[in-house]
């Protein structure tokens, strides 16, 4: 039966697609795909877990003690039977020989499956057995981890096995959809090679990092579809409308056909933009607007320079930190990184930001940071650089180190207090007697503040006197200004980039910049949504860092502007008490 699903549209366009689930372990688990090859070695790698855990779990049977209660032996016993089951091996089988799934995604694909199965079963103590076959597919992940495995706590037993049905036989041609209930932005990284045409995430808000990375794949995404993950099944046909940020489960064949006309015409859309990707970002009236990038990896430049980007206006470089378990990049590697994205970007600059990692970009792959209470107020970006100066001076070097390949800008995320600045300039000067000492050469760099936390923008002279140029991060901005997590699809309708408070911020911060004579970017979302490009033109922005996909999109609306006329207009927009009413007038 056709169903529909509503969440937050975040990359734009339709998909249509089977379902791929990938199921929320409490092991963290990595997704990819594998070659034909390897089929063999991942079945193996399988088979070994799971002669591995039984062994273990027959040891730990054999040593319960006589007087301990009846339910741990005999709950030892499902576990082993579980382990032995045929129809879990034959299942995992089908997702790694069938789908080329790597053996850890093919476990907790079929645990999905199965645990399904358990949930619709009308005996409560079998669906109670979910639980158990959870500790065992668990046990497996964590032997294939090298992780300890835990003693699984007792529940209550009655008697019986478990079932469950064929899976569908199926070619791996057809277009995939993947649907989670979480993804962190290391995780969307890892599928940015992948065969995915969408994506749909129970959570997540707008700028989430996550619906960030999302967007940058220029792919259908919704995120914050609530429990879409619950609802879809592996396999069923899905229509992801990343515009109206709508799920259709089951279409129909009239609702099928529609969508993919959409898809044409989106498609014919994308192909008459491409036409301006040579043409210069000049409004009617002759002001000229710098349309930069948004990158995660040094490999996005081609993409950038695909898009007519005229340079990168945010290196997140962050990215190059996560999924690494700890062990985060040395001077070396990151020097090679940045000068690939420099080199990559042939003679254009390149603004590359120091790492923010913290809130919802964990290093690991971790959904959420749980250790601590308020992970986006807490030790985040700068402030976790300055924690820790000799990670800090690595990046710094090898930062300065690729400057000497092209123009280089280095942007300071996350600062707040006069403290901070002079810490920052203290390890770049630091950085610099290093590589002097050390002999290696270094270029010259612009050095930024990211505005993105109010006391930073209600405290601009302080920035200008240091800072060569400001960029503005609204998604962080208009998150601490209306103290709304941009992460929280529970609160998202609250998330305004309209709201007065962040305009007239955004507005001063465009304004005083111009003042003093220096450069005001802007790199958060709102730069790379065309339904803002007027009103910040009005406000007086000339420089928009975006993701490649939105370039055009933006460009088209510069071209389309004249900016001596929308002056008035965007201070009729800030002064207004509905700015989104106004900002349709
Ligand atoms: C921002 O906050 O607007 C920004 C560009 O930085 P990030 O999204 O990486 O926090
Ligand atoms: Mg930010």
């Amino acid at each position: 039966m056709t169903f529909s699903i509503h969440g937050l549209a975040v990359a734009r366009g339709i998909a249509i697609g089977r379902a791929v689930l990938v199921a929320s372990s409490r092991v963290d688990v990595a997704h990819y795909f594998i070659e034909a090859s390897q089929i063999e070695a991942e079945l193996q790698r399988i088979t070994s877990a799971r002669q591995a855990v039984m062994q273990e779990v027959q040891r730990l049977h054999q040593s319960v003690p006589k007087d301990a209660p009846p339910e741990l032996a005999a709950l030892l016993e499902v576990h082993m039977m579980m382990l032995q089951d045929e129809l879990l091996a034959d299942g995992v089988k089908h997702w790694v020989t069938d789908r080329l799934y790597n053996a850890e995604w093919a476990l907790t694909s079929q645990l999905e499956v199965v645990t399904r199965q358990f949930d619709e079963m009308e005996d409560a103590y079998l669906r109670e057995r979910k639980g158990d076959l959870e500790q065992v597919v668990e046990r497996l992940l964590r032997h294939m981890k090298g992780l300890p495995t835990t003693l699984p706590q007792p529940t209550p037993r009655k008697t019986s096995s478990w079932q469950q049905d064929q899976l569908l036989d199926d070619s791996h041609d057809v277009p995939l959809v993947l649907i989670a209930h979480d993804l962190s932005p290391a995780d969307m990284l890892q599928f940015k090679q992948s065969v995915f045409t969408g994506f749909v995430t129970d959570v997540g808000g707008k700028t989430s990092h996550t619906a960030i990375v999302a967007r940058s794949l220029d792919i259908p995404a919704v995120v914050g579809a609530r429990n879409a993950s619950q609802l879809v099944r592996q396999d069923d046909w899905v229509i992801i409308d990343g515009d109206a940020g709508v799920i259709i489960v089951s279409p129909s064949p009239i609702i099928l056909e529609e969508y993919s006309f959409k898809q044409r015409q989106a498609q014919l859309e994308r192909e008459r933009l491409a036409r301006l990707k040579n043409t210069p970002a000049v409004t009617m009236d002759g002001q000229k607007i710098e349309l930069l990038a948004n990158i995660e990896l040094p490999e996005d430049t081609t993409q950038a320079l695909a898009m007519g980007a005229v340079g990168v206006g945010l290196f997140r470089s962050e990215f190059l930190f996560m999924g690494r378990e700890g062990q985060l990049p040395d001077e070396e590697e990151q020097f090679q990184a940045y000068k690939r994205a420099v080199e990559g970007m042939k003679g254009l600059p390149v603004t590359i930001r120091t790492v923010d990692v913290g809130a919802d970009k964990p290093l690991d792959r971790t959904t959420k940071d749980e250790a601590h209470l308020n992970p986006a107020l807490g030790l985040r970006a700068i402030r976790w650089s300055l924690a820790d100066p000799s990670m800090f001076l690595s990046q710094l070097r090898a930062i300065l180190r690729a400057a000497m390949h092209g123009k280089v800008n280095l942007l300071i995320p996350m600062l707040a207090h006069a403290r901070e600045i002079h810490q920052t300039f203290q390890l770049l000067a630091q950085a610099q007697q290093q590589l002097d000492r050390r002999g290696v050469a270094y270029g010259p760099l612009r050095v930024g503040a990211m505005i993105e936390v109010p006391a930073a923008a209600l405290s601009l002279p302080l920035f200008l006197k240091h800072f060569d140029f400001l960029s503005v991060g609204t998604n962080d901005l208009i998150q601490y200004t209306l103290a709304i997590d941009r992460a929280d699809e529970q609160v998202a309708h609250l998330y305004d980039p309209l709201h007065p408070a962040v305009l007239h911020l955004l507005a001063n911060t465009i304004a005083q910049g111009a003042a003093a004579g220096k450069e005001v970017s802007l790199c958060g979302e709102m730069a790379g949504d065309p339904a803002y490009t007027r009103l910040l033109l009005g406000l007086g922005l000339r420089h928009f860092s975006m993701h490649p996909t939105q370039l055009l999109r933006v460009k088209q609306e510069v071209l389309r502007a004249d900016t001596s006329r929308l002056a008035a207009w965007a201070q009729g927009v800030l002064n207004a008490d509905d700015p989104s009413a106004a900002l349709l007038s």
